[in-house]
C-alpha cells in the first residue's frame, strides 16, 4: 500500500484505563504526514484521554496498553525514552499556559535546559518560531517582558512556539482556541494551515465549524469509544453511522 509511508502515527488496538475503569475502547487510528486530524466528541468522551496518549503525557495518571506506531515504532513499550518522544511530539493546551518567563525563555527553555547557551543560536529559533506562530510582529519589541503579561491569543501562540523550537513531527492541540476570541481563534487556524505542510497536526474541538474547516480527517468520540474516523468531509456530509450525524447536526 502505497499509503503506508504517508502515516507518520497510528494506534492499534489502544486501550486506556485510569485504575480499573476503562477510559478508551481498542481505538486504531491513523495519522497522515502534513494533514490535520479533528478529535471531535462531546464533553468525557475521551479525547483528551486519547490525544495524552499519543506522547506518553499520561503515564502517571493512566495505563495505556496496546500500540502507538510513531513512523513505525511501538513508542508504548519499555526502553522507550520518553522525553524523546514527547521532543518529537509537542503539546499545546487548552490553557495558554506560559511559564512564569520572559517570552525568550519561554521559547528557548527547553534549548537552554539541553544546554545550548549560543545566543546566535537562540535568537534565530526565537524569531523563526515566533514568526511560524504568527506573533513576532506583536513581540518582537517585547520579548524580554513576562509571557504571562501576553493576551490569551499571543500567549497561546508562543505556547505553539515554544513548543516548535525543539523541532518536533507531530503537534498535539487539546482545545488550544476555547480561550480565544474569534480573531485570535481564526488566526490560530491560519497558524495550523501555514505549519501543515511540515508537521501532523492533531487537533481536539468542540467547535464543528473550526473541525469542518481546518482538518483533512475527523475523528468521532463517544463514551471512550472512536465511532468513527474519516475524511472530514464524509464526516461532515455523509457519515456513516447516525451517531456521529446527530453529533456533527447537533442534535445528539
Ligand atoms: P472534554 O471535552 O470535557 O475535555 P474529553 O473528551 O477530553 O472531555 P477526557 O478528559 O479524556 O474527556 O475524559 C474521559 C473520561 O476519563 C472521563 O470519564 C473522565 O472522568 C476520565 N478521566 C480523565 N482524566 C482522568 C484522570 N486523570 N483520572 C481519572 N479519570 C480521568
Ligand atoms: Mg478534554
Amino acid at each position: 500500500d502505497p499509503e503506508e509511508n504517508d502515516i507518520d502515527m497510528q494506534t492499534k488496538d489502544l486501550e486506556i484505563y485510569y485504575g480499573k475503569n476503562l477510559a478508551m475502547h481498542h481505538a486504531d487510528i491513523q495519522f497522515k504526514k502534513n494533514t490535520i486530524t479533528a478529535l471531535i466528541g462531546p464533553s468525557g468522551s475521551g479525547k483528551s484521554t486519547f490525544l495524552r496518549s499519543l506522547n506518553r503525557m499520561n503515564d502517571d495518571v493512566a495505563t495505556v496498553k496496546g500500540e502507538i506506531l510513531y513512523k513505525g515504532v511501538n513508542i508504548n513499550q519499555p526502553g522507550i525514552d520518553v522525553y524523546e518522544v514527547r521532543r518529537r511530539i509537542g503539546m499545546v493546551f487548552q490553557r495558554p499556559n506560559p511559564f512564569a518567563k520572559s517570552i525568550y525563555d519561554n521559547v528557548t527553555f527547553a534549548l537552554q535546559r539541553r544546554g545550548i547557551h549560543d545566543k546566535k543560536v537562540l535568537d534565530e529559533v526565537v524569531e523563526t518560531t515566533l514568526k511560524q506562530a504568527a506573533v513576532w510582529d506583536q513581540v518582537k519589541d517585547s520579548l524580554h517582558k513576562s509571557a504571562q503579561s501576553l493576551s490569551g491569543g499571543q500567549a497561546q501562540r508562543v505556547c505553539i512556539a515554544r513548543a516548535l523550537a525543539v523541532k518536533p513531527d507531530v503537534l498535539l492541540l487539546d482545545e488550544p482556541a476555547s480561550a480565544l476570541d474569534p480573531v485570535s481563534t481564526s488566526q490560530l487556524e491560519q497558524t495550523l494551515r501555514e505549519l501543515k505542510p511540515n508537521y501532523t497536526i492533531i487537533i481536539v474541538t468542540h467547535n464543528m465549524q473550526q473541525a469542518a474547516r481546518l482538518s483533512d480527517y475527523t475523528v468521532f468520540f463517544n463514551l471512550g469509544e472512536a465511532i468513527e474516523y474519516n475524511k472530514t468531509r464524509k464526516i461532515f456530509t455523509r457519515p456513516k453511522i447516525k451517531l456521529t450525524d446527530d453529533y456533527v447536526s447537533g442534535n445528539f
